[in-house]
């Protein structure tokens, strides 16, 4: 059993990273930016309650000293996975670059001054592959960055903050670090307020857009990402490694045609006619999110993840069963409602 803090308990991988610490007989402390709500983490609570394993939840914000020190006293190991990654893109990138990098410097800083052993950190694919072009179809490994001048503020934020991660490490060689880059994350989720990549599934069923565009995703479960950090932390080769966690490009399309097949005869009525172009160009015009997909438009997302299968033994799930299951918990927590339904309801 290990001591293991995890930054950013509230967020929707750090729930199932906390289920599976505990479920593998680790001793697990989160960060919250504020404890004032019990509701944004009773489901933490539950989680714990019902493996019989020990959770403590502490304050600590990326954007200030305080709480830090506090925080990881007494950890072997963190994982680091706040971050902030808003639905929207604010207007000023700032507000994403610098509690992603400050704050990473700050979880780095503590858990090397207080003597932690390795600390994970929560990147992303978007601090490999972001800048890639509609003609670039190469597979991306962990030996590819993304350039931080010709992307979006998140795409910005995480590859500084990784970049910021590897250089604080360079410099305090007791401490050690392991990345995990993971795609799009999906997945069941545990409580009402949590995932924006999630959203993508639920717009689908709840039919908020008409038609979906020809995008594509490397998509992950976050169960499986979940796995990958406890490994990336137990495994004594990981130091110093980073691993991409996805598997191969799906359109949204296919993930439409899916959630079509599984939750259609369920009465939802998913989009599955291809949004063209000039579509999503005038949406963009007006919506700051869609404006930032026009560039990946008729792009595939590939990317290996064999480095992890090789070095960690770690193994996805297939992506019918992540749409499934994260369908189906949206359905649970009312987040999502057949159209007979809400005809009804009316
Ligand atoms: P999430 O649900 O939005 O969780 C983000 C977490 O970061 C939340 O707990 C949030 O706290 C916390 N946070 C944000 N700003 C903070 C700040 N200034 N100080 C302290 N905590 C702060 O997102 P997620 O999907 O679980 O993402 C977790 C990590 O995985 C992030 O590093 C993200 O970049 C990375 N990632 C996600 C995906 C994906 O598809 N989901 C893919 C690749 C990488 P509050 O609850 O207080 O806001």
């Amino acid at each position: 059993m290990s001591r293991v803090l995890v930054t950013g308990a509230t967020g929707f991988i750090a729930g199932h990273a906390i289920e599976e610490l505990i479920r593998n007989g680790h001793e697990v402390r989160g960060t919250v930016r504020s404890l004032r709500d019990p509701a944004r983490v009773e489901h933490l609570h539950r989680i714990a309650d019902a493996l019989g394993g020990h959770l403590d939840l502490v304050e600590a914000d990326l954007s200030r000293e305080t709480g830090w020190d506090e925080a990881v006293a007494g950890r072997e190991y963190v994982l680091h996975m706040a971050s902030p990654f808003p639905a929207t893109p604010p207007r000023d990138e700032a507000e994403l670059v610098r509690p992603a990098v400050d704050g990473t410097r700050r979880v780095l800083a503590a858990s090397a001054w207080a003597g932690v052993r390795r600390v994970v950190m929560t990147s992303s694919l978007a601090a490999v592959s972001a800048a890639r072009s509609r003609a670039g179809d190469r597979r991306r490994t962990e030996e590819d960055w993304s350039d931080p001048d010709r992307i979006a503020p998140y795409a910005k934020s995480k590859t500084l903050a990784e970049r910021a991660a590897w250089s604080f490490a360079a410099d305090h060689p007791g401490l050690e670090l392991a990345v995990i880059n993971p795609g799009l994350v999906l997945g069941p989720v545990q409580h009402a307020a949590s995932g924006t990549s999630v959203s993508l599934v639920r717009r689908l069923l709840g039919r908020e857009i008409p038609a979906v565009p020809e995008l594509g995703f490397a998509p992950v479960d976050v169960r499986d990402v979940a796995r990958a950090h406890r490994l990336a932390m137990e495994a004594p080769h990981a130091a110093g490694r980073r691993y991409i966690c996805a598997g191969d490009n799906v359109w949204f399309g296919d993930i439409a045609r899916i959630l079509d097949e599984e939750f259609g005869p369920q009465g939802y009525r998913v989009p599955r006619r291809r949004m063209p172009y000039w579509m999503l160009w005038t949406a963009g015009r007006f919506d700051r999110e869609v404006r930032l997909g026009l560039d990946f438009v008729g792009s595939a997302e590939h990317v290996s993840a064999e480095k992890a299968v090789r070095e960690l033994g770690w193994s996805m799930r297939p992506v019918r069963e992540t749409l499934v299951d994260t369908g189906r918990s949206l359905a649970e927590l009312g987040l999502v409602r057949p159209r007979r339904a809400e005809r009804s309801a009316a």
